[in-house]
Parts: C-alpha cells; structure tokens; sequence
C-alpha cells in the first residue's frame, strides 16, 4: 500500500481510499521520510485520540518537512498532553445542548444532527476529538426521536449535518434520513458541514449528489479547508460537480498557528476557493479543546490578519472572523 501510486489511490472508490488510511504513526513517518525522533510523542498522542490520514490527502503533504502544513494538521505531537488552562474536553458544553440522542439543538431555528461519529481524517484541533459519540449513534428506529422533536418545533427552518463527519455514512443512509427530514413541513434548508470532498474527493458520487439535490429543501455544503495546499485538481472537480448540481458551497477554516496565520496563506486560500467555486465564510479562532493548545494564535494576531486580508482582497473574499461561546445565541464576530 506505500508505494501505491498516485493513479492507484485515485482509482480506489471512496470507501476503499477511507479503509486505507494511515493508522500508524510509524509508517506515516516512513512514508514522509521524517525524522524517528517524532514518533515517542506521536504514538503517546495517538493513544489519546488516534492517528488517521487518507491517502489522497496524504499525496498532498510535502515528503521530509516535518513542519508541512497538511501534516501538522494530521500528526499527533507529545504536546497535545499537556495540561492548558482553559482548555477542556467540552469547551463548547454541547453534553447540555444534546437534548435527545444525535441531535445538538444551541441555536434558534435550526439544528444539528450528529450523523456519523465517523471522519475521514483526524484533525488534531478537532474541537470534538472527545465528544461522547457513544451515546449519539442513532440507528433507523432512534433517529424517530430526533425527527419527532424537529416535527414538534415550528422555529426550526434548518437541518444540520454533522458528526463527524456526515458524508462518512452511506448515501442510502442519507437519502433515507433527508427524505425524513423533508417530511417535516417547517423545515426549508438542508445544510452538510463536512471534511470529506477535502480529504477524499471521490466521496462526491453520483448518488450523493443525487440524495443532495433531488430534495424539497435547499442544499448547501459547508467544507473544512484550513489551507490552499488542500485544494488540488480532484478536490477542485469534486467541488465543480456540486455547484454544477446546484448546491451553495462555502467554507469554514479554523485558524491555527503555524498552519494558516500569515497573510500569504490565508490569502491565498480565499483565492483558490473562490476559483474551485466556494466563498469563504468563517474563520474561527480555535475551540479550547484538550489537547489543542499549540495551535492557538491570539486575538490580536488574528485580528491583525484579518486587517490585512480587508486591504488585500475584495470583501466577498474575506471570511468573518469569529469565535463560538457556550451559550451566545450565535457565533461571535470578533471585531
Ligand atoms: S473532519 Fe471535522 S469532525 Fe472530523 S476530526 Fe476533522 S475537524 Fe473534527
């Protein structure tokens, strides 16, 4: 599997290039040519939440630079167990928002449904890389719960889908779930925040867009990109047959320190999105989540950032800068 070549991987189907990913922090380093001395406090980290990188996401990563900012994103460091203050396993308190299993209610009007507790890829930022997924695994007959108190809520005009990662469900399992959701009047809108056109572009099938775009509600796709080195050729196709079908697609990127806090980096991936057909929408400063803490960069950089983005692209190219906080009615802009 190491030496598969590019034309290989690429032929795989989704679920194929999803059963072969990377699990081990040893052979990641071996594949990247990277120095063995990373790989005590990889494997310590891994023990905490566990490694996973797909291939075609790691085709992308420069060989023998350990400070890749694909890599850095995917490698567990010895650093992620160190204490920080203010950080937490639930920085965002979403146990008290959980009011019926899969189901994450904190804003008026819409809701989120935890549809797989599986990802593609492990983000070692992830603000639920402890989130209980244990207890929100809704089989066919729990989802009825779920569904029943979007039906009892007149308020709730969009449904969220989330996990994990949504799209690491089977699309008969989506088409069933969204011809569920569409039963229930008040619902309008039918949005997917998902990581998976980024890290395994074959996931945007012909049966995904069709369960996506065959529905009374409106479609969109909210995608995770942090960085412009994400956005290679197949990601980009991927992201032209769902404009194509019809879905709004805008992204959502977490500012991360040594990753995507320089102008030139965040720039650059504005620009890209908007040529693969995405506007950008939010950038978040980072959830304190356990484990996490070497990515934070301050407000006052990110605020600098974004001062320097305004000056530098037209404004539908600059995304809100923003921050979620346990019980505000909305994101928070940070002004
Ligand atoms: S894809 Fe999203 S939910 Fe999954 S690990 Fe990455 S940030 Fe977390």
């Amino acid at each position: 599997m190491i030496t598969r070549s590019v034309a290989t991987v690429d032929s795989l189907t989704w679920q194929e290039q999803l059963a072969t990913s990377i699990r081990d922090p040893k052979q990641l380093l071996n594949m990247l040519g990277l120095d063995t001395s990373l790989l005590d406090g990889a494997l310590n980290a891994h023990e905490d939440f566990p490694l996973r990188v797909p291939l075609p996401y790691l085709q992308r990563i420069a060989k023998g630079d350990p400070n890749d900012p694909l890599l850095r994103q995917v490698l567990p460091l010895g650093s992620e167990l160190l204490a920080a203050p203010g950080y937490s396993d639930d920085p965002l308190d979403e146990q008290n928002s959980n009011p019926v299993p899969g189901l994450v209610h904190k804003y008026h009007g819409r809701v989120l449904l935890i549809v797989s507790p599986n990802c593609a890829i492990n983000c070692r930022y992830c603000f639920r890389r402890h989130f209980p997924y244990q207890g929100n695994k809704p089989g066919r007959s729990e989802w009825q719960h779920a569904l029943d108190y979007i039906a009892n809520d007149s308020s709730i005009r969009e449904v969220i889908y989330s996990g994990g990662d949504p799209l690491a469900t089977s699309d008969k399992q989506l088409q069933w779930l969204t011809e569920q959701v569409a039963s229930i009047k008040h619902v309008q809108r039918l949005r997917v925040h998902t990581r998976l056109p980024i890290v395994i572009p074959n996931r945007i099938t012909d049966s995904c867009l069709q369960w996506l775009t065959s529905t009374r509600l409106i479609p969109s796709m909210v995608i995770h990109s942090n960085h412009p080195n994400e956005l290679d050729k197949e990601v980009a196709n991927a992201l032209y047959r769902l404009k194509r079908a019809g879905v709004t697609l805008l992204n959502q990127t977490v500012l991360l320190s040594g990753i995507n806090d320089t102008l030139s980096a965040l720039q650059q991936l504005s620009e890209r999105l908007f040529e693969v057909g995405v506007l950008p929408y939010y950038l978040h400063q980072l959830d304190r989540i356990n484990g996490a803490a070497h990515f934070e960069v301050t407000d006052l950089r990110a605020k600098q950032l974004i001062a320097e983005l305004t000056a530098a692209l037209p404004g539908y190219l600059v995304p809100k800068l923003v921050r979620e906080i346990p019980s505000a009615n909305s994101k928070v802009l940070i002004l």
